[in-house]
């Protein structure tokens, strides 16, 4: 995919090259135990950033390590540094959510605190923009230091996605992105609980943009995601984003009460020939493999069904323990959907 070189008709064109001027960008990354790469993280970023007014947002996600005491530290050294501390560990999605919602810049980028994605990417993001992209996306290229299984299973995954979902997402392109403010807010609008956010700032749409990296292995410390957050993160991204797995109950009902139709007059027809049908093994098997199957069948929908549930509850996403550097009535209100926040609705 290539990025489209006509500017955005509804913004005021840029002095500087016919394109958008950027005032404020807003950097936002998710910490979780991470003490030994914040600092790092931080100076690259800074040095990344020269000669662009950023801010910096970041996220601690209920850690342990005494990663909040370094990120009050840099806060207190540096205004740019916004940090949102949450009550607990809310996970990734939702930490990045929390960043997102106390961003003020016209443009955001997120990107993870482990330096897996290199801040130097940004300028080039930002070339993007100007021209008139609103989702710029980094793919990457090569990922260095993560497992074999780690690589595979993500290509599952990915296989898996395409054939089940509605949204297409590119494959290897992480939650490394920058948005427009356009279309953050549109993202912001969307408080579902079950948060995949790669495949819904591919939703909603306007102008998206590729921006090829090499994906670096973590500066410190080990991964976060366990094989079973693994999994509860594609069954989560799989569930938003596709009805398929409940149609696919439908589709086992009717292929299994085809078998069975057939299978009536078969029966009968060996019966008036007076074939002895034994019977115990068959019906036993016939009826592990429905019970089986209809177990299957009650899972997937009791995925939905929970997610539901946990949707109805409204319970708000996250919950704010502190913020520094972040004056209170630029503090958003996280639970409700920001009603200042909702795009334009006029079409
Ligand atoms: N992270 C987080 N909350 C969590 C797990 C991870 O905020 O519950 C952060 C973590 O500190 C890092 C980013 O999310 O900045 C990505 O996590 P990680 O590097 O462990 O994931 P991986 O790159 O291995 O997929
Ligand atoms: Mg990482």
């Amino acid at each position: 995919m290539t990025s489209l070189q006509h500017p955005d008709v509804n913004q005021p064109p840029g002095p500087a090259d016919g394109g958008r001027s950027l005032k404020l960008l807003s950097v936002v990354a998710p910490v979780y135990n991470e003490v030994a790469t914040i600092e790092q993280f931080y100076a690259r970023v800074c040095s990344a950033l020269q000669g662009i007014r950023f801010e910096l947002v970041l996220v601690d996600d209920g850690s342990t390590d005494g990663s909040d005491r370094e990120l009050q530290q840099l806060a207190t050294n540096d205004p740019r540094v916004r940090v949102v501390q949450l009550s607990r560990n809310f996970g990734h999605q939702t930490a990045l959510t929390a960043g997102l919602d106390h961003a003020r810049g016209d443009a955001v980028v997120m990107l993870d605190a482990d330096l897996q994605d290199p801040p130097e990417l940004i300028p080039q993001m930002l070339d993007h923009w100007r021209a008139g992209c609103e989702v710029i996306y980094a793919v990457r290229e090569q990922r260095a230091g993560e497992s074999r299984f780690k690589l595979a299973t993500a290509r599952w995954f990915y296989a898996l996605f395409d054939r089940l979902a509605q949204v297409e997402l590119q494959h290897n392109a992480g939650d490394f992105r920058m948005l427009d403010r356009r279309a953050l807010d549109a993202l912001l609008s969307m408080r579902e609980r079950n948060r995949f956010l790669r495949g819904m700032t591919v939703w909603v749409g306007y102008r998206q943009a590729a921006v090829p990296y090499m994906r670096d292995p973590r500066y410190a410390g080990e991964t976060k995601y366990t094989l079973p957050k693994m999994l509860r993160f594609s069954l989560d991204a799989i569930s938003s984003f596709s009805h398929r797995p409940l149609q696919l109950a439908t589709l086992l009902g009717f292929l299994i009460s085809t078998l069975a139709f057939i299978a009536i007059p078969v029966v009968v027809a060996l019966r008036l020939a007076g074939s002895y049908l034994p019977g115990f093994g068959s019906v036993t098997i016939a009826v592990l493999l429905l019970g089986g199957i209809q177990l299957i069948a009650l899972g997937i929908i009791g995925e939905y069904v929970g997610r539901i549930y946990d949707e109805v509850k409204g319970r708000p996403l996250y919950l704010v323990r502190s913020r520094v550097n972040i004056p209170a009535h630029e503090a958003p209100q996280q639970s409700l959907p920001p009603a200042s926040r909702v795009p334009d609705r006029t079409l």
